[in-house]
């Protein structure tokens, strides 16, 4: 196996083990990176000091000195995240040249316990979309078959980490973000529980859903990265601790709620078939298997789409091209200054939403759409918490379909919206919620993964990642 396949965990244990050096590991990344992301474009930007860095971490290697988890390990950042000095655009003409005047605190995080930071990856513009094809600087592509989009917005560290150019990466995920494209590329994507991670030094997108979250090979590096950032953070207040009380429960004692919203009309048959599976070799493991219902479901995507473009279009009204972002120079008044920055800085996605969170915040219609979401966003929350009493766990498929072909949705926004139909209400309610892969689909002769979707009552990160490595493992056997 080449340095650059391993996850974190055998990284970790071959350093401990002196069996190569962080060095090796890097430079296999980097060597894979240039060689095929002419190709994928999961890259924007890959980071010119990693390799001094991992050759100064080789002598702690060699010296056989105690190394926190994360040394030496390469890891990628999503391009909303900041890393000081690193050029961090958002998948954005307006921050082309932007330079991250800090690190974020995950990044800050990350560096303590000893990673290497070796890029940052593709994505929708300011994290709108599906696909990464709203990226302004052109698309990430599918490892598992190049005419197919990655997903998105976190598509870049996605196609990043399926196509072996680092372990892990971080990904945001506001309404399904990591998820969906963790699902699409065949690894494992965690959204935390909303104030899990802290959010300091994130590019907001919708600040009341957005979580930043690990994207790995395996679940378990997703719960040893998820350990590294997550906790309570004096930047962000609404950051809190999750529980840490993990009462190992074997799968034979755990009860499993498939929401029947989420089985029906809208799925994809190849998908279906999978998921059942999956849902088959739980019961034969002696897990419970219930029908739930998550009665306003159907409810979740109108009201994400009025939630979203309303916090989207204050949070974007900072870059207004003299504090932050492309300015035009021609313009000739303050007011010119401004449309023609933003219109040229903004594409049209971004533009979309900006104009539709304005309209619903707007004096006259604020009662009659801003106020009727969040009156949703509750019953969706509601249904939740009602589902958890009497299941530990809710399952179901993260996507209604496999990964799609460029250009799939182009004419059509509200189709690209509906790749997020499962995941979005999670985001509304808060909870915790990781994508792994359950298998495969075969189309066109190429095989396409497909991601089993695990949702837990809010703050149980730490049990949510303790049930779902018993899942990756249990399925694996039957993959
Ligand atoms: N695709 C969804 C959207 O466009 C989710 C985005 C996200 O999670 N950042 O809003």
């Amino acid at each position: 196996m080449n340095l650059n396949e391993l996850t974190i965990k055998q990284i970790s244990e071959g350093y401990r083990k002196q069996e190569f050096l962080p060095s090796d590991v890097v430079s296999a990344c980097l060597e894979a990176i240039r060689k095929k992301d002419g190709e994928i474009h999961a890259f924007l930007e890959v980071s010119e000091s990693a390799w001094e860095e991992a050759k100064q971490a080789d002598t702690q290697v060699k010296n056989g000195n105690a190394l926190p988890q994360l040394f030496g390990v390469p890891m990628a950042l999503k391009d909303n995240i900041f890393a000081e000095g690193t050029k961090t655009t958002a998948g954005s003409r307006m921050l082309k040249d932007y330079r991250a005047p800090y690190s974020a605190t995950v990044v800050q995080k990350l560096k303590n316990h000893g990673a290497i930071i070796i890029g940052k990856t593709n994505m929708d513009e300011f994290a709108m979309g599906s696909s990464t094809e709203n990226s302004a600087f052109g698309p990430a592509k599918n490892p598992h078959d190049t005419s197919r989009v990655p997903g998105g917005s976190s598509g870049g560290s996605a196609a990043a980490v399926a196509a072996h150019f680092v372990p892990a990466a971080l990904g945001s995920d506001t309404g399904g973000s990591i998820r969906q494209p963790a699902s699409f590329c065949g690894i494992a994507g965690f959204k935390p529980s909303y104030g899990a991670v802290s959010r300091h030094g994130l590019i907001a997108m919708a600040s009341s859903l957005d979580q930043i979250g690990p994207m790995a090979k395996t679940v378990k590096d997703t719960e040893i990265l998820f350990r590294a950032i997550a906790g309570k953070d004096v930047f962000d207040a609404t950051t809190a601790p999750v529980d840490s009380e993990v009462h190992e429960k074997a799968l034979k004692d755990t009860v499993f709620g498939i929401p029947r919203e989420y089985m029906g009309e809208g799925l994809d048959p190849e998908v279906e078939a999978v998921i059942r599976n999956a849902i088959k070799k739980l019961e034969q493991a002696g897990a419970a298997i219930k029908e739930i219902s998550l009665p306003n479901s159907s409810s979740a995507l109108p009201a994400y789409y009025i939630i979203v473009p309303s916090e989207v279009s204050t949070n974007l009204a900072r870059f207004e091209s003299i504090r932050y972002g492309h300015r035009n120079h021609e313009a000739k008044t303050l007011f010119e200054t401004y449309t023609k920055s933003r219109s040229e800085g903004f594409g049209a996605e971004v533009k979309r939403r900006v104009m539709l969170g304005t309209y619903a915040l707007s004096a006259g219609y604020y009662e009659a759409y801003y106020v009727k979401a969040q009156k949703v966003r509750s019953l969706i929350r509601e249904d939740f918490s009602r589902a958890f009493v009497a299941v530990d766990y809710i399952i179901g498929p993260t996507t209604p379909t496999p990964a799609f072909h460029f250009g799939a949705h182009k004419d059509n926004p509200l189709a690209m919206y509906l790749a997020d139909v499962y995941t979005v209400a999670v985001n509304l309610a808060g909870n915790p919620s990781l994508s792994l892969n359950a298998g495969f689909a075969e189309e066109e002769g190429k095989k396409l993964p497909i991601g089993l979707q695990v949702i837990a009552p809010f703050m149980k990160d730490l049990a949510l990642l303790n049930t779902a490595v018993k899942i990756e493992d249990l399925l694996k056997s039957a993959i």
